[in-house]
């Protein structure tokens, strides 16, 4: 069983000290697949200025040469992978960028394109910015190759582009449902990786306030059942000593299960 851990939001605004803060202990053990935005725009969270809440200005990642320069080492040292977080992660007044934004093939492509040469790296793995994809934004990162690393991934047929895979995965899906005695309505991290036609994908289990060990432990034992894996995904500026803590009890316990190991979040697709 494979288990790795996801971070979102590492862009311009971020300092190393933050990462390293909530990391240094965590990514010799299991290396962080660092979900990154290459060209940021603010939006209303912690650890963005409020003067770049709405000023609707982009930062491109190379600006910040601390981050840069320190991304480049983790990634050099193995404690690092970096996904492609969206483009500029920027609210629209109809919806999040992969849902309202324009020109996302270009953004795909572009954002790819820009981390892997300013970071060294090889980047397969697309994180939607707050989770969420239109069929457009779908339709963008599929034409990409990138997989799909989510939370609450929809597989409804009528979200998606139509191909084949769509409606054998649903099927998938739904039998999932009805084996663990899920309506429709219930939440469902589906532990196993999806295939579509040129790409592939995978839901986590969130790492947020209010998390708690015991919820994890129960999450990991049923994907364990069905013989799939875990991916754990959190963002830094909201893990604070109690996630910390919550993180680190999940860890200790995931080492200790016969089978499970630690891998970088790029094998899960592997
Ligand atoms: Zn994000």
């Amino acid at each position: 069983m494979k288990v790795a851990i996801r971070d979102d939001d590492t862009c311009y605004f971020t300092d190393p000290s933050e990462l390293e803060r909530v990391y240094h202990d965590v990514w010799d053990r299991v290396p962080i697949c660092l979900a990154t935005v290459p060209f940021a725009i603010g939006y209303e969270r912690a650890g963005i200025p409020c003067e770049h809440w709405h000023n609707g200005e982009a930062f491109a990642l190379e600006r910040n040469s601390a981050l840069t320069a320190f991304l480049k080492s983790l990634v050099g040292c193995r404690r690092a992978t970096i996904a492609l977080h969206g483009y500029t992660h920027q609210d629209y007044p109809a919806g999040h960028e992969f849902q309202a934004g324009p020109d996302l093939d270009a953004r795909v492509r572009h954002g790819r394109a820009y981390l892997e040469s300013l970071l060294e790296c090889q980047v397969s793995i697309f994180v939607p910015p707050h989770n969420a994809l239109s069929k457009c934004g779908l339709s963008a990162v599929a034409a990409s190759g990138l997989h799909i690393l989510g939370s609450f991934l929809s597989f409804r047929p009528s979200m998606r582009p139509w191909e084949w895979r769509t409606a054998a995965n649903w099927w998938t899906i739904q039998r999932h449902r009805y084996r663990t005695g899920r309506t429709r309505r219930d939440p469902l991290v589906y532990p196993r990786v999806l295939k579509y036609g040129g790409h592939a994908e995978f839901g986590c289990h969130s790492l947020v306030p209010g998390t708690t060990f015991d919820a994890l432990r129960r999450s990991f034992e049923e994907a364990r059942v069905f013989a799939g894996d875990f991916c754990l995904a959190g963002h830094y500026w909201e893990i604070d000593q109690t996630l910390k803590g919550v993180m680190r009890d999940f860890l200790d316990f995931a080492a200790r299960q016969p089978n499970a190991r630690f891998v970088p979040a790029e094998q899960l697709f592997a």
